[in-house]
């Protein structure tokens, strides 16, 4: 099968779900809130993004016209809320969830969804500077993904366990590489992380970890 000649039907600008089949027009689905920097359609039909649709589907996908012009109007709103990314440690309240990915995408689409909480959430772009971060606040909460500069998620997991100071800070690591039962039962054995969640990860997927591990139900 063709996947590129069967997500095109027609000018590029009408897809087939990969799920329910249903076309599909670009300029008129919502796009997805998973935690990625490339973010697909939702199917209104099947309720579906297209995340984990094949390589194939998705690679065509983020060629067209549609998820570029989606990233054009992502990076000016990534540029407004830059500024947002920090906080100082006197209007810090409780519980505190700190966001540890080095794609500032991420940080967005994280940093609205934690707003339905309270408290405050920080970000960090690195591992080194995540544990900095985590040195001074203590959060309740780390949530990281696994592949990051200078210090990777599972080798900061471990490290904030091994820290008095940071040794209560629940940790949950998101992986796109590391993905299937021996790493997640290596990730909590070895590197003790809380909860170990493969990409990608919707909104519902990341309100699940604030309730499993801080106990706390959405406002929204
Ligand atoms: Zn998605
Ligand atoms: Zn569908």
């Amino acid at each position: 099968m063709n996947l590129e000649s069967e997500f095109a039907i027609q000018n590029s600008d009408i897809y087939k779900c990969p799920w329910c089949a249903t076309a599909i027009q670009s300029s008129s689905e919502p796009f997805c809130s998973c935690l990625a920097s490339e973010r697909t359609l939702v199917c209104r039909d099947c309720d579906r993004c297209f995340c984990e649709a094949p390589a194939g589907w998705r690679k065509a996908f983020f060629r067209s016209s549609a998820a570029q012009a989606f990233r054009a109007r992502n990076k000016s709103a990534q540029q407004a809320t830059t500024r947002d990314l920090t906080v100082t440690p006197d209007s810090v309240q409780r519980p505190v969830i700190l966001v540890v990915d080095d794609d500032r995408t991420v940080h967005l689409v994280a940093g609205r969804v934690l707003a339905e909480y309270p408290g405050t959430v920080l970000h960090a772009e690195d591992g080194e500077r995540a544990f900095e971060l985590a040195m001074e606040y203590q959060p309740d909460l780390v949530i990281t993904d696994a592949l990051l500069p200078k210090l990777d998620g599972r080798e900061l997991a471990i490290r904030l366990k091994q820290t008095p100071e940071t040794s209560d800070c629940k940790v949950a690591v998101i992986t796109a590489l590391y993905k299937g039962s021996r790493y997640r039962i290596e990730a909590i054995n070895t590197f003790q992380v809380d909860d170990y969640i493969e990409k990608p990860v919707t909104p519902a997927r990341l309100r699940q970890i604030v309730s499993e591990q801080l106990g706390l139900e959405s406002a929204a």
